[in-house]
Protein backbone atom coordinates (compact mmCIF):
# COMPACT_ATOMS: atom_id res chain seq x y z
CA UNK A 1 0.00 0.00 0.00
CA UNK A 2 1.54 3.25 -0.83
CA UNK A 3 1.50 5.49 1.93
CA UNK A 4 1.32 8.55 -0.01
CA UNK A 5 -2.37 6.99 -0.81
CA UNK A 6 -2.72 6.80 3.08
CA UNK A 7 -2.00 9.87 3.83
CA UNK A 8 -4.35 11.23 1.28
CA UNK A 9 -7.38 9.08 3.05
CA UNK A 10 -6.61 10.25 6.65
CA UNK A 11 -6.99 13.52 5.36
CA UNK A 12 -10.47 12.74 3.37
CA UNK A 13 -11.56 11.18 6.82
CA UNK A 14 -10.87 14.47 8.74
CA UNK A 15 -12.10 17.04 6.22
CA UNK A 16 -16.33 16.76 6.69
CA UNK A 17 -15.46 17.64 10.27
CA UNK A 18 -13.27 20.29 9.50
CA UNK A 19 -15.61 21.54 6.87
CA UNK A 20 -18.42 22.04 9.55
CA UNK A 21 -16.59 24.47 11.39
CA UNK A 22 -15.41 26.80 8.69
CA UNK A 23 -15.95 27.29 5.14
CA UNK A 24 -14.75 27.18 2.79
CA UNK A 25 -12.67 24.34 2.95
CA UNK A 26 -8.92 25.11 2.03
CA UNK A 27 -7.38 23.48 -1.06
CA UNK A 28 -5.83 20.40 0.32
CA UNK A 29 -1.73 20.50 -0.16
CA UNK A 30 -0.65 18.42 -3.36
CA UNK A 31 0.29 14.88 -3.09
CA UNK A 32 4.15 14.76 -2.39
CA UNK A 33 6.09 13.57 -5.85
CA UNK A 34 7.10 10.43 -6.16
CA UNK A 35 10.96 11.24 -7.48
CA UNK A 36 12.82 13.97 -7.19
CA UNK A 37 15.52 14.25 -9.98
CA UNK A 38 18.63 16.49 -9.27
CA UNK A 39 20.04 17.47 -12.16
CA UNK A 40 23.78 19.40 -11.86
CA UNK A 41 25.22 20.01 -15.32
CA UNK A 42 28.48 20.63 -14.73
CA UNK A 43 30.12 24.39 -15.86
CA UNK A 44 26.47 25.18 -17.13
CA UNK A 45 27.11 28.87 -16.23
CA UNK A 46 24.20 31.15 -16.16
CA UNK A 47 25.77 32.88 -19.19
CA UNK A 48 25.73 30.06 -21.18
CA UNK A 49 22.93 29.05 -20.42
CA UNK A 50 21.39 32.33 -21.11
CA UNK A 51 23.56 32.78 -24.46
CA UNK A 52 21.04 29.67 -26.15
CA UNK A 53 17.62 30.21 -24.21
CA UNK A 54 15.77 31.17 -27.24
CA UNK A 55 16.27 28.05 -29.25
CA UNK A 56 15.95 25.29 -26.43
CA UNK A 57 13.48 22.70 -27.12
CA UNK A 58 13.62 19.87 -25.05
CA UNK A 59 14.44 19.39 -21.43
CA UNK A 60 15.83 22.96 -20.59
CA UNK A 61 12.37 24.31 -22.61
CA UNK A 62 10.65 21.96 -20.43
CA UNK A 63 12.60 23.47 -16.98
CA UNK A 64 11.78 26.82 -18.38
CA UNK A 65 7.84 26.25 -18.25
CA UNK A 66 8.04 25.68 -14.33
CA UNK A 67 10.26 27.87 -12.04
CA UNK A 68 13.30 30.10 -13.09
CA UNK A 69 15.67 31.36 -11.42
CA UNK A 70 18.41 32.14 -14.26
CA UNK A 71 20.68 33.96 -11.27
CA UNK A 72 21.29 31.34 -8.90
CA UNK A 73 24.53 31.34 -7.02
CA UNK A 74 27.36 29.52 -5.68
CA UNK A 75 28.14 31.82 -3.48
CA UNK A 76 31.71 30.25 -2.49
CA UNK A 77 34.82 31.81 -3.96
CA UNK A 78 36.15 28.17 -4.50
CA UNK A 79 34.51 27.91 -7.98
CA UNK A 80 34.83 24.15 -8.23
CA UNK A 81 33.43 20.96 -9.31
CA UNK A 82 33.59 19.45 -5.26
CA UNK A 83 32.52 22.66 -3.57
CA UNK A 84 29.78 23.31 -5.86
CA UNK A 85 28.13 19.73 -6.43
CA UNK A 86 28.29 19.82 -2.05
CA UNK A 87 26.03 22.83 -1.59
CA UNK A 88 22.86 21.49 -3.73
CA UNK A 89 21.55 18.77 -2.07
CA UNK A 90 23.39 19.33 1.37
CA UNK A 91 21.73 22.84 1.54
CA UNK A 92 25.23 24.50 2.95
CA UNK A 93 27.85 26.07 1.91
CA UNK A 94 31.40 24.46 1.82
CA UNK A 95 32.36 26.57 4.80
CA UNK A 96 29.93 24.18 6.91
CA UNK A 97 30.36 21.12 4.63
CA UNK A 98 33.82 21.00 4.80
CA UNK A 99 34.03 20.34 1.07
CA UNK A 100 36.07 23.42 0.26
CA UNK A 101 38.30 22.46 -2.93
CA UNK A 102 38.88 19.44 -5.31
CA UNK A 103 42.24 18.60 -3.67
CA UNK A 104 42.92 19.92 -0.27
CA UNK A 105 46.36 18.98 1.42
CA UNK A 106 46.24 17.52 5.16
CA UNK A 107 49.19 15.65 7.28
CA UNK A 108 50.03 12.46 6.78
CA UNK A 109 50.86 9.64 9.51
CA UNK A 110 54.40 10.56 9.15
CA UNK A 111 53.61 14.72 9.31
CA UNK A 112 54.11 15.12 5.71
CA UNK A 113 51.28 17.52 3.99
CA UNK A 114 50.11 15.26 1.10
CA UNK A 115 47.08 15.94 -1.40
CA UNK A 116 43.39 14.67 -0.44
CA UNK A 117 41.17 14.85 -3.36
CA UNK A 118 37.58 15.38 -1.88
CA UNK A 119 36.29 12.17 -2.81
CA UNK A 120 38.67 9.67 -1.55
CA UNK A 121 38.42 7.88 1.70
CA UNK A 122 42.45 8.33 2.01
CA UNK A 123 41.94 6.20 5.39
CA UNK A 124 40.76 2.72 3.04
CA UNK A 125 43.75 1.15 1.13
CA UNK A 126 42.09 1.47 -2.72
CA UNK A 127 41.63 -1.71 -4.33
CA UNK A 128 44.54 -3.26 -6.43
CA UNK A 129 45.31 -1.59 -9.32
CA UNK A 130 43.33 1.91 -8.51
CA UNK A 131 44.66 4.81 -7.66
CA UNK A 132 42.58 5.84 -4.14
CA UNK A 133 38.96 4.71 -2.69
CA UNK A 134 35.85 6.79 -3.75
CA UNK A 135 34.16 7.69 -1.23
CA UNK A 136 31.81 10.68 0.45
CA UNK A 137 33.60 10.59 3.41
CA UNK A 138 34.56 14.20 3.42
CA UNK A 139 31.06 15.19 2.90
CA UNK A 140 30.27 16.58 6.60
CA UNK A 141 26.90 17.14 6.85
CA UNK A 142 23.55 14.88 5.16
CA UNK A 143 22.50 15.00 1.81
CA UNK A 144 18.68 15.47 0.77
CA UNK A 145 19.20 12.09 0.09
CA UNK A 146 20.34 10.98 3.31
CA UNK A 147 17.46 12.36 4.52
CA UNK A 148 14.93 11.52 2.89
CA UNK A 149 16.12 8.21 3.75
CA UNK A 150 15.96 8.83 7.16
CA UNK A 151 12.36 9.49 6.99
CA UNK A 152 10.79 7.21 4.51
CA UNK A 153 13.16 3.54 5.20
CA UNK A 154 11.84 2.36 1.76
CA UNK A 155 12.91 4.85 0.03
CA UNK A 156 16.12 4.76 -2.64
CA UNK A 157 18.75 7.40 -3.06
CA UNK A 158 19.91 6.80 -6.52
CA UNK A 159 23.03 9.31 -8.45
CA UNK A 160 24.87 8.72 -11.67
CA UNK A 161 27.89 11.24 -13.37
CA UNK A 162 30.60 11.04 -15.51
CA UNK A 163 32.70 12.17 -12.33
CA UNK A 164 32.87 10.43 -9.01
CA UNK A 165 32.67 13.79 -6.90
CA UNK A 166 29.88 14.91 -8.88
CA UNK A 167 27.55 11.78 -7.87
CA UNK A 168 28.95 11.74 -4.48
CA UNK A 169 28.98 14.83 -3.22
CA UNK A 170 25.34 14.33 -4.43
CA UNK A 171 24.04 11.32 -3.09
CA UNK A 172 26.25 11.43 -0.01
CA UNK A 173 27.96 8.90 2.28
CA UNK A 174 23.81 6.51 2.24
CA UNK A 175 23.49 5.60 -1.79
CA UNK A 176 21.72 2.99 -2.54
CA UNK A 177 23.09 2.73 -5.94
CA UNK A 178 25.92 5.10 -7.09
CA UNK A 179 27.70 4.93 -10.56
CA UNK A 180 30.37 7.44 -11.69
CA UNK A 181 33.41 6.86 -14.50
CA UNK A 182 36.17 4.60 -13.04
CA UNK A 183 38.73 3.88 -15.89
CA UNK A 184 36.93 3.80 -19.51
CA UNK A 185 33.33 3.06 -17.81
CA UNK A 186 31.21 3.05 -15.18
CA UNK A 187 32.20 1.93 -11.56
CA UNK A 188 30.71 1.77 -8.08
CA UNK A 189 32.10 2.46 -4.59
CA UNK A 190 33.70 -0.44 -2.48
CA UNK A 191 31.55 -2.78 -1.11
CA UNK A 192 28.90 -2.26 -3.91
CA UNK A 193 28.84 -3.97 -7.36
CA UNK A 194 27.76 -3.01 -10.58
CA UNK A 195 24.34 -3.69 -11.81
CA UNK A 196 23.40 -4.95 -14.59
CA UNK A 197 22.40 -1.55 -16.29
CA UNK A 198 25.90 -0.33 -15.43
CA UNK A 199 27.08 -3.12 -16.88
CA UNK A 200 25.53 -2.95 -20.43
CA UNK A 201 25.86 0.38 -21.02
CA UNK A 202 29.84 -0.12 -20.26
CA UNK A 203 29.51 -2.67 -23.20
CA UNK A 204 28.54 -0.29 -25.34
CA UNK A 205 30.71 2.46 -24.39
CA UNK A 206 33.33 0.13 -24.96
CA UNK A 207 32.08 -1.08 -28.42
CA UNK A 208 31.70 2.87 -29.35
CA UNK A 209 35.36 3.35 -28.44
CA UNK A 210 36.32 0.40 -30.51
CA UNK A 211 34.45 1.85 -33.85
CA UNK A 212 34.56 5.28 -33.06
CA UNK A 213 31.67 7.75 -34.32
CA UNK A 214 31.27 10.53 -37.04
CA UNK A 215 30.64 13.99 -36.48
CA UNK A 216 27.79 15.34 -34.88
CA UNK A 217 25.58 17.88 -36.68
CA UNK A 218 25.59 21.08 -35.50
CA UNK A 219 21.91 22.76 -35.53
CA UNK A 220 21.93 26.37 -37.62
CA UNK A 221 22.26 28.38 -34.87
CA UNK A 222 25.27 27.58 -33.79
CA UNK A 223 26.98 28.26 -37.34
CA UNK A 224 27.92 31.66 -36.61
CA UNK A 225 30.23 30.72 -33.46
CA UNK A 226 32.41 28.24 -36.09
CA UNK A 227 35.86 29.71 -36.03
CA UNK A 228 39.18 27.96 -35.14
CA UNK A 229 41.31 29.86 -32.79
CA UNK A 230 44.97 28.60 -33.43
CA UNK A 231 46.82 27.78 -29.97
CA UNK A 232 50.45 27.04 -31.12
CA UNK A 233 50.26 23.64 -32.42
CA UNK A 234 46.53 23.07 -31.93
CA UNK A 235 43.27 25.34 -32.27
CA UNK A 236 39.58 25.32 -30.79
CA UNK A 237 36.48 26.15 -32.00
CA UNK A 238 35.71 24.42 -34.99
CA UNK A 239 35.42 20.83 -33.78
CA UNK A 240 32.61 18.67 -34.27
CA UNK A 241 33.11 15.94 -31.97
CA UNK A 242 34.07 13.00 -34.64
CA UNK A 243 35.24 10.20 -32.26
CA UNK A 244 38.36 8.15 -33.60
CA UNK A 245 38.48 4.70 -32.50
CA UNK A 246 40.22 3.95 -28.91
CA UNK A 247 40.22 8.25 -27.63
CA UNK A 248 38.51 8.14 -24.13
CA UNK A 249 39.44 12.00 -23.87
CA UNK A 250 37.72 12.76 -27.06
CA UNK A 251 34.78 10.66 -26.19
CA UNK A 252 34.70 11.97 -22.79
CA UNK A 253 35.04 15.93 -24.09
CA UNK A 254 31.91 15.14 -26.57
CA UNK A 255 28.15 15.09 -25.91
CA UNK A 256 28.71 11.16 -26.26
CA UNK A 257 29.62 10.94 -22.50
CA UNK A 258 26.61 12.88 -21.12
CA UNK A 259 24.11 10.49 -23.82
CA UNK A 260 25.48 7.77 -21.38
CA UNK A 261 24.88 8.96 -18.41
CA UNK A 262 21.52 10.23 -19.24
CA UNK A 263 21.03 6.60 -20.52
CA UNK A 264 22.36 5.05 -17.27
CA UNK A 265 19.70 7.33 -15.40
CA UNK A 266 17.07 6.45 -17.69
CA UNK A 267 17.06 2.22 -17.53
CA UNK A 268 17.68 2.94 -13.32
CA UNK A 269 14.06 4.32 -13.31
CA UNK A 270 13.12 0.96 -14.51
CA UNK A 271 15.93 -0.96 -13.13
CA UNK A 272 15.38 0.47 -9.33
CA UNK A 273 11.58 0.79 -9.68
CA UNK A 274 12.17 5.09 -8.67
CA UNK A 275 8.86 6.89 -7.99
CA UNK A 276 7.08 3.25 -8.30
CA UNK A 277 5.97 3.65 -4.53
CA UNK A 278 4.57 5.97 -1.83
CA UNK A 279 8.09 6.81 -0.86
CA UNK A 280 9.52 9.06 -2.24
CA UNK A 281 13.26 8.52 -4.38
CA UNK A 282 15.72 10.87 -5.03
CA UNK A 283 17.64 10.49 -8.45
CA UNK A 284 20.47 12.94 -8.70
CA UNK A 285 22.22 13.12 -12.28
CA UNK A 286 25.76 14.65 -12.79
CA UNK A 287 26.29 15.60 -16.20
CA UNK A 288 29.70 16.18 -17.08
CA UNK A 289 30.33 16.69 -20.73
CA UNK A 290 29.92 20.89 -20.88
CA UNK A 291 32.75 21.28 -18.35
CA UNK A 292 34.99 18.99 -20.39
CA UNK A 293 34.04 20.84 -23.46
CA UNK A 294 34.53 23.99 -21.76
CA UNK A 295 38.10 22.77 -20.67
CA UNK A 296 39.34 21.45 -23.78
CA UNK A 297 37.45 23.87 -26.24
CA UNK A 298 36.15 26.78 -23.77
CA UNK A 299 33.12 28.33 -23.49
CA UNK A 300 32.56 30.27 -27.07
CA UNK A 301 33.19 28.25 -29.72
CA UNK A 302 30.75 26.15 -32.06
CA UNK A 303 31.75 22.58 -29.37
CA UNK A 304 30.09 24.44 -26.70
CA UNK A 305 27.28 25.42 -28.68
CA UNK A 306 26.68 21.84 -30.06
CA UNK A 307 27.13 20.02 -26.21
CA UNK A 308 24.01 22.56 -25.42
CA UNK A 309 21.96 21.89 -27.63
CA UNK A 310 22.34 17.67 -27.34
CA UNK A 311 22.09 18.43 -23.53
CA UNK A 312 18.61 20.14 -24.16
CA UNK A 313 17.74 17.51 -26.52
CA UNK A 314 18.71 14.43 -23.84
CA UNK A 315 16.70 15.79 -21.06
CA UNK A 316 13.39 16.00 -23.33
CA UNK A 317 13.95 12.79 -23.64
CA UNK A 318 14.90 11.57 -20.01
CA UNK A 319 11.52 13.75 -19.31
CA UNK A 320 9.92 11.76 -21.69
CA UNK A 321 10.71 8.59 -20.38
CA UNK A 322 9.50 9.73 -16.85
CA UNK A 323 6.34 10.92 -18.41
CA UNK A 324 5.67 7.85 -20.24
CA UNK A 325 5.72 5.62 -16.96
CA UNK A 326 3.32 8.20 -15.40
CA UNK A 327 6.03 8.87 -12.36
CA UNK A 328 5.09 12.30 -10.36
CA UNK A 329 8.44 13.64 -10.42
CA UNK A 330 9.70 17.32 -9.69
CA UNK A 331 13.19 17.94 -11.82
CA UNK A 332 15.59 20.92 -10.30
CA UNK A 333 18.49 21.44 -12.55
CA UNK A 334 21.65 23.77 -11.47
CA UNK A 335 25.18 23.62 -12.26
CA UNK A 336 28.05 23.02 -9.78
CA UNK A 337 29.91 26.44 -11.12
CA UNK A 338 30.13 28.44 -14.41
CA UNK A 339 32.98 29.41 -16.68
CA UNK A 340 34.54 31.77 -19.20
CA UNK A 341 36.06 31.67 -22.30
CA UNK A 342 39.32 31.21 -23.14
CA UNK A 343 41.21 34.60 -23.03
CA UNK A 344 42.41 34.02 -26.99
CA UNK A 345 39.15 34.35 -27.89
CA UNK A 346 37.43 36.73 -25.83
CA UNK A 347 40.13 39.48 -26.15
CA UNK A 348 38.64 39.57 -29.72
CA UNK A 349 35.00 39.48 -28.78
CA UNK A 350 35.03 42.70 -26.45
CA UNK A 351 37.18 41.96 -23.42
CA UNK A 352 40.49 43.28 -24.04
CA UNK A 353 41.24 42.52 -20.31
CA UNK A 354 40.94 38.52 -20.96
CA UNK A 355 44.51 37.14 -20.03
CA UNK A 356 46.50 34.18 -19.20
CA UNK A 357 47.63 34.62 -15.15
CA UNK A 358 51.41 34.79 -14.80
CA UNK A 359 53.19 31.93 -14.00
CA UNK A 360 54.86 33.23 -11.98
CA UNK A 361 52.34 33.24 -9.50
CA UNK A 362 52.27 29.50 -9.94
CA UNK A 363 53.10 28.27 -6.09
CA UNK A 364 56.08 26.28 -7.23
CA UNK A 365 57.44 28.58 -9.50
CA UNK A 366 56.53 31.94 -7.09
CA UNK A 367 57.76 29.83 -4.08
CA UNK A 368 61.37 29.05 -5.47
CA UNK A 369 61.76 32.39 -6.46
CA UNK A 370 60.59 33.73 -2.92
CA UNK A 371 62.92 31.22 -1.23
CA UNK A 372 66.11 32.56 -2.86
CA UNK A 373 64.67 36.58 -2.45
CA UNK A 374 64.26 35.62 1.77
CA UNK A 375 67.15 33.44 1.74
CA UNK A 376 65.09 30.60 2.68
CA UNK A 377 66.97 26.88 2.60
CA UNK A 378 64.60 24.44 1.60
CA UNK A 379 61.23 24.60 0.08
CA UNK A 380 58.53 27.29 0.74
CA UNK A 381 54.71 26.03 -0.34
CA UNK A 382 53.94 22.49 -0.15
CA UNK A 383 51.32 22.84 -2.77
CA UNK A 384 48.58 25.04 -3.88
CA UNK A 385 47.01 26.81 -7.20
CA UNK A 386 47.16 30.35 -8.21
CA UNK A 387 43.83 30.84 -8.04
CA UNK A 388 42.66 29.34 -4.47
CA UNK A 389 44.68 27.61 -1.23
CA UNK A 390 48.02 27.41 -1.10
CA UNK A 391 49.95 25.85 1.82
CA UNK A 392 53.23 26.09 3.52
CA UNK A 393 55.97 23.77 3.45
CA UNK A 394 55.47 22.04 7.17
CA UNK A 395 59.46 22.96 7.77
CA UNK A 396 58.80 26.76 7.23
CA UNK A 397 59.05 28.25 10.63
CA UNK A 398 56.76 30.78 11.70
CA UNK A 399 59.25 34.46 10.94
CA UNK A 400 59.58 32.60 7.88
CA UNK A 401 55.97 32.38 6.96
CA UNK A 402 55.33 35.83 7.76
CA UNK A 403 57.80 37.12 5.84
CA UNK A 404 57.01 35.04 2.28
CA UNK A 405 52.86 36.38 3.33
CA UNK A 406 54.36 39.83 3.23
CA UNK A 407 56.37 39.14 -0.12
CA UNK A 408 53.79 37.81 -1.59
CA UNK A 409 51.53 40.69 -0.73
CA UNK A 410 54.15 42.95 -2.44
CA UNK A 411 54.31 40.65 -5.43
CA UNK A 412 50.73 40.85 -5.57
CA UNK A 413 50.46 44.63 -5.58
CA UNK A 414 53.08 45.09 -7.88
CA UNK A 415 50.86 42.91 -10.46
CA UNK A 416 46.84 43.07 -12.16
CA UNK A 417 46.60 39.43 -11.79
CA UNK A 418 45.67 39.02 -8.32
CA UNK A 419 42.24 40.56 -6.67
CA UNK A 420 43.46 39.27 -2.95
CA UNK A 421 45.35 37.31 -0.48
CA UNK A 422 44.27 36.49 2.44
CA UNK A 423 45.53 34.93 5.59
CA UNK A 424 43.90 31.60 7.06
CA UNK A 425 43.87 33.59 10.24
CA UNK A 426 41.83 36.38 8.26
CA UNK A 427 39.31 34.12 6.78
CA UNK A 428 38.67 32.80 10.66
CA UNK A 429 38.19 35.72 11.76
CA UNK A 430 35.88 37.01 9.20
CA UNK A 431 32.15 36.76 10.15
CA UNK A 432 30.00 34.19 7.90
CA UNK A 433 28.34 35.76 5.01
CA UNK A 434 24.44 36.11 4.34
CA UNK A 435 22.40 38.05 2.32
CA UNK A 436 22.49 38.93 -1.05
CA UNK A 437 25.53 37.24 -2.76
CA UNK A 438 26.10 39.99 -5.61
CA UNK A 439 27.22 42.06 -2.96
CA UNK A 440 29.52 39.78 -0.54
CA UNK A 441 32.94 40.88 -0.69
CA UNK A 442 35.57 38.79 -1.95
CA UNK A 443 36.83 37.72 2.07
CA UNK A 444 33.08 36.73 2.51
CA UNK A 445 33.14 34.43 -0.74
CA UNK A 446 36.47 32.91 0.32
CA UNK A 447 34.89 32.57 4.27
CA UNK A 448 32.07 30.55 2.53
CA UNK A 449 34.64 27.99 0.95
CA UNK A 450 37.03 28.40 3.96
CA UNK A 451 37.03 25.14 6.44
CA UNK A 452 39.77 25.31 9.32
CA UNK A 453 42.27 22.14 9.20
CA UNK A 454 41.38 21.91 5.30
CA UNK A 455 41.91 25.20 3.99
CA UNK A 456 45.36 26.72 2.94
CA UNK A 457 47.72 29.16 4.90
CA UNK A 458 46.88 31.43 2.23
CA UNK A 459 44.01 31.76 -0.50
CA UNK A 460 44.46 34.11 -3.65
CA UNK A 461 42.15 35.17 -5.66
CA UNK A 462 42.84 35.94 -9.47
CA UNK A 463 41.03 39.40 -10.66
CA UNK A 464 38.63 39.23 -12.85
CA UNK A 465 39.12 38.08 -16.43
CA UNK A 466 42.32 36.64 -15.77
CA UNK A 467 42.51 32.66 -16.72
CA UNK A 468 43.98 30.28 -13.94
CA UNK A 469 45.81 27.88 -16.41
CA UNK A 470 48.96 30.14 -17.68
CA UNK A 471 49.67 27.77 -20.81
CA UNK A 472 46.93 26.37 -23.06
CA UNK A 473 47.95 22.98 -23.92
CA UNK A 474 45.05 20.29 -25.24
CA UNK A 475 42.01 19.47 -23.35
CA UNK A 476 43.04 22.45 -20.70
CA UNK A 477 42.40 25.70 -22.36
CA UNK A 478 40.47 27.47 -20.04
CA UNK A 479 39.00 26.61 -16.32
CA UNK A 480 36.95 28.16 -13.19
CA UNK A 481 37.69 28.26 -10.11
CA UNK A 482 37.52 32.23 -9.52
CA UNK A 483 35.23 34.31 -7.25
CA UNK A 484 34.00 36.12 -9.81
CA UNK A 485 30.24 35.95 -11.17
CA UNK A 486 31.13 34.04 -14.08
CA UNK A 487 32.14 31.40 -12.01
CA UNK A 488 29.64 32.13 -9.28
CA UNK A 489 25.84 32.52 -11.25
CA UNK A 490 24.16 29.48 -12.39
CA UNK A 491 20.75 28.98 -13.70
CA UNK A 492 18.56 27.26 -11.05
CA UNK A 493 15.42 25.59 -12.42
CA UNK A 494 12.29 23.52 -11.06
CA UNK A 495 9.64 21.90 -13.21
CA UNK A 496 7.14 19.61 -11.62
CA UNK A 497 3.45 18.90 -14.22
CA UNK A 498 0.86 20.97 -13.54
CA UNK A 499 3.18 24.10 -12.43
CA UNK A 500 2.29 27.38 -13.16
CA UNK A 501 5.24 29.12 -15.19
CA UNK A 502 6.94 32.27 -13.14
CA UNK A 503 10.62 33.60 -13.41
CA UNK A 504 12.40 35.32 -10.79
CA UNK A 505 15.59 37.25 -11.65
CA UNK A 506 16.58 38.27 -8.51
CA UNK A 507 19.30 36.70 -7.37
CA UNK A 508 19.02 32.80 -4.98
CA UNK A 509 21.76 30.33 -3.97
CA UNK A 510 22.43 26.35 -4.53
CA UNK A 511 22.29 26.50 -1.15
CA UNK A 512 18.26 27.11 -1.22
CA UNK A 513 18.06 24.18 -3.44
CA UNK A 514 17.43 21.56 -0.70
CA UNK A 515 15.40 22.94 1.80
CA UNK A 516 12.96 23.95 -1.31
CA UNK A 517 12.86 19.89 -2.52
CA UNK A 518 12.68 18.78 1.25
CA UNK A 519 9.36 21.21 1.52
CA UNK A 520 7.96 19.71 -1.72
CA UNK A 521 8.19 16.44 -0.43
CA UNK A 522 7.09 16.95 3.16
CA UNK A 523 10.52 16.74 4.75
CA UNK A 524 10.85 18.49 8.06
CA UNK A 525 14.37 19.47 8.86
CA UNK A 526 16.00 20.30 12.27
CA UNK A 527 16.09 23.71 12.52
CA UNK A 528 19.08 25.43 11.23
CA UNK A 529 19.88 22.30 8.87
CA UNK A 530 20.21 24.87 6.13
CA UNK A 531 22.55 27.67 5.02
CA UNK A 532 19.44 28.46 2.36
CA UNK A 533 15.64 28.93 2.44
CA UNK A 534 12.70 27.47 0.99
CA UNK A 535 11.83 29.19 -2.01
CA UNK A 536 8.62 29.41 -3.29
CA UNK A 537 7.58 27.54 -6.68
CA UNK A 538 4.11 28.41 -6.44
CA UNK A 539 3.26 31.18 -8.76
CA UNK A 540 0.50 32.95 -6.55
CA UNK A 541 -0.77 33.61 -2.84
CA UNK A 542 -0.23 29.70 -2.18
CA UNK A 543 3.42 28.40 -1.02
CA UNK A 544 5.33 25.35 -1.55
CA UNK A 545 7.04 25.94 1.03
CA UNK A 546 4.26 25.24 3.97
CA UNK A 547 2.29 22.13 4.28
ZN1 LIG B 1 32.65 21.16 -12.33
Amino acid sequence: MRLRHLAFLAALAVAPAAAQESAPAPTPAPASPQLVVAISVDQLSSDLFEQYRPHYTGGLARLLSGAAFPSGFQSHAATETCPGHSTILTGVHPARNGIIANDWMAKDKTGKLVEVYCAEDEANKPASGQGYTPSAVHLLVPTLGDRVKARWPGSKNVAVSGKDRGALMMAGGNADTIYFRWGSGFGTVAGKQLGLEAQALNAEVKTLLTEGAPAIKAPAWCEARDRAIPLGNFSVGAGRFELKPGDFAGFSRSPRYDEVTVELAKRLIDGEKLGADGEPDVLSVSLSATDYVGHAYGTNGIESCIQVAELDRMLGELFDALDAKGIDYVAMLTADHGGIDLPERASEQGVPAARRVDASFVPAIMGKALGEVLRIKGPVFAGGSPAGDVWFDTALSAKDRARVTAAVRAKVAKSDDVAAVFTAAELAAAPAPSGDPRTWTLVQRAKASYYPGRSGDLVMLLAPAVQPVPEPRPGIVATHGSPWDYDRRVPILFWRKGMAQVEQPFPIETVDVAPTLAAILGLTAESGAFDGRCLDLDSGPGSTCER
